[in-house]
């Protein structure tokens, strides 16, 4: 995890959004992310966050979103929503926090 993807998580949960102590999110984040399974649309936690892979929303995608922590060369990644999870890089939930320009 870089310094710039620490401060952007580190924002987006000071803001109250969700209340998850962040040591526990950071140290959920698999050691070899491209190892963990996608994260399943029907499963209770995709639904419970509107997850779908495909966004429907124009110009929001998990790419695109401040707690997405895949490579930008990938097209999937890890989120702090999942643990031991990946996330489509063109996936969205209803948690999506635009990244900082
Ligand atoms: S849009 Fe949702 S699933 Fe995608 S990276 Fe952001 S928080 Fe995670």
């Amino acid at each position: 995890m870089t310094d710039k993807q620490r401060r952007q998580l580190i924002t987006f949960f000071g803001a109250g959004t969700v209340a998850i102590p962040l040591s526990a999110l950071v140290s959920t984040l698999p050691a070899h992310a491209e190892e963990a399974p996608m994260v399943d649309e029907l499963s209770m936690g995709a639904r419970n966050w509107e997850y779908m892979a495909v966004s429907d929303k124009l110009e929001k995608n998990c790419s695109k979103c401040a707690l997405y922590q895949g490579d930008v060369h990938e097209d999937a990644g890890p989120c702090p929503l999942f643990p031991h999870m990946r996330v489509s890089a063109d996936g969205w939930c209803n948690a999506f926090s635009p990244t900082p320009s």
